[in-house]
């Protein structure tokens, strides 16, 4: 409630935020997580918690009252709807450059994601994060978070037999007939029951186009790992539909709190003040980012170094299509979990994930999202006129991106005698080049904080989620970042919690 003083407070229940969270209260420290998204424990008129991509209706977007669809064309055709403005669960946050993609709900991004669990080459790391220790990350915290996040990789006799994985075969053949390394890919879905699901002996969940919009029943989402352990320590209070607004010294020690309470249609009913002890951002790249430049500019912590909002990059995401010859259909059912990727990154600097593409038709497409060394870095600053923090990205940027894809697409082509696709992202457009399901960066660790997230500055205050990590991770990032979180925390707690 308003006035109420907290330990600890939580800015966001996504993968740092819930890494925090547990390894506080389990060190016996009561912590309050805030979450400017719905709970998601509650299904709908449609007995389902979650919609899937086929059909999204009001659940699937953050305050939108049209859909923003990743893939926004099919054979050329737009494929966005009117829905009534709702806090659903995934935003298409517009900056002038680029769509962010982002989760919104306890849970964050996990509830959105395709669960792809991937933990770096250790040769790339000292790239990704020069200050940290690799020894240490490679022996102890991936090890940990590829536990506690439940990572498996899917029965290699089960993918090569099943019908919903005929589209990343179709990938792996092509991509091995080109000579590029094939890869499968860890994952956080559990795999028995993605097999009664082909069986059709239970509910379908990756077999029924679940992705983008939730996923009632087989992903393993924060919800069913880190959330549920945090809740049953008792220690931990999750408050959805609240957004933080402003973090301030506060004049007794600890630092004042402004929350806003939402409704569903994203309206504030109330605002109220909390004083924490020790405040953790957790409010992804662009949350905690937008933030912290906000609070820097206009005095509520003037004292943040000049490092905050800058080092953000988008993992260089870019997204292609296939069109294949008619023997090489890639399946009417897809499910919706990618498990395989082709690896050109040492020699084109390209890891490109065979995607699905879930229409429940025939479309004769293999579908990639590549993730592409791009040096390019962006900065938030904060726009004093409107009162609001703008990105610098431009969508020229996404050039490098384009240009390493091609070292891996190019060449199949070739080999294949196949052509891009132009339907998927408008007409006679081949490049999803508009858009990010990896923000990183913004508050970058050893920059803006210290090499363990806390703020410089303002001692109590910390950054343990994606905003750390500056810009790449060279493969999907939620690991990386749930394991970052889980060294950071462990150092925090053995020196700034016990005295
Ligand atoms: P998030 O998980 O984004 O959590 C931040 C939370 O803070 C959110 O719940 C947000 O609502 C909340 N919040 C923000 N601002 C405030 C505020 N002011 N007050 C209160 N709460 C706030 N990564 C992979 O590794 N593998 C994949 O397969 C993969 N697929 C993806 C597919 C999609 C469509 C998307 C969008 C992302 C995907 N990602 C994937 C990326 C991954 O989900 C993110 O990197 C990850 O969730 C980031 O974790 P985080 O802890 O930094 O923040």
């Amino acid at each position: 409630g308003s006035g109420a003083h907290v330990p600890v407070l939580v800015i966001g229940t996504g993968y740092g935020g819930s890494v925090a969270a547990l390894r506080l209260a389990q060190a016996g420290t009561d912590v309050h997580m805030v979450e400017m998204g719905m709970a998601w424990d509650t299904p709908g008129a449609d007995g389902k918690i979650f919609a899937n991509t086929t059909k999204p209706d009001d659940r699937s977007f953050w305050l939108r009252t049209r859909t923003k669809q990743p893939l926004s064309n099919f054979l050329g055709f737009p494929i966005d709807k009117n829905v009534n403005r709702y806090t659903g669960i995934l935003d298409a946050e517009e900056f002038a450059g680029i769509t962010v993609y982002q989760g919104r709900g306890v849970g964050g991004g996990s509830l959105v994601n395709g669960g792809m669990a991937v933990t770096p080459k250790r040769e790339n790391f000292a790239t990704i994060l020069p200050s940290v220790n690799a020894a240490e990350m490679y022996g102890t915290y991936y090890p940990r978070a590829n536990a506690d996040l439940g990572v498996t990789t899917i029965d290699p006799a089960w993918f090569d037999s099943v019908d919903c994985y005929q589209y990343a075969r179709v990938g792996r053949k092509h991509a091995q007939r080109s000579g590029f390394p094939f890869l499968f890919v860890p994952a956080v879905y559990d795999w028995d029951y993605m097999k009664q699901e082909s069986a059709g002996t239970v509910p379908k969940s990756a077999l029924d186009a679940e992705i983008l919009y939730g996923n009632n029943y087989g992903k393993k989402s924060l919800q069913k790992t880190y959330i549920d352990r945090i809740k049953a320590t008792g220690r931990v209070t999750i408050t959805p539909l609240h957004k933080v607004t402003r973090v301030s010294p506060a004049s007794g020690g600890g630092y004042t709190v402004l929350i806003d309470q939402l409704d569903t249609t994203g309206r504030t009913t109330v605002t109220k003040t909390v004083t924490a002890d020790r405040v953790f951002f957790a409010a992804g790249s662009v949350g905690t980012s937008k933030l912290l430049v906000g609070l820097k500019a206009t005095g509520a912590l003037p004292g943040l170094n000049n490092e905050v909002g800058k080092g953000w990059g988008d993992n260089g995401n870019v997204m292609c299509g296939r069109a294949n010859h008619l023997w090489d259909p890639t399946g009417k059912v897809q499910s919706s979990i990618p498990t395989g990727g082709i690896d050109n990154w040492d020699a084109g600097g390209a890891f490109a994930e065979v995607a699905p593409l879930p229409t429940g038709i025939e479309t004769w497409a293999s579908f990639y999202l590549s993730i592409t060394k791009n040096p390019h870095r962006a900065e938030f600053t904060w726009n004093a006129a409107a009162g609001r923090p703008e990105l610098n990205w431009q969508t020229a940027w996404k050039q490098p991106s384009i240009d390493a894809a091609k070292t891996i697409f190019d060449k199949i082509n070739r080999k294949e005698g196949t052509i891009y696709r132009t339907d998927l992202f408008g007409t006679y457009k081949i490049w999803g080049d508009h858009l990010t399901y990896h923000p990183l960066g913004g508050a970058v660790l050893d920059k803006a904080t210290d090499n363990y997230g806390r703020l410089h500055g303002y001692p109590g205050l910390y950054v343990i989620d994606g905003a750390l990590i500056p810009g790449n991770v060279s493969v999907n990032p939620f690991v990386t970042i749930t394991a970052l979180a889980e060294r950071n925390i462990e150092r925090i707690i053995a020196t700034d919690l016990r005295r």
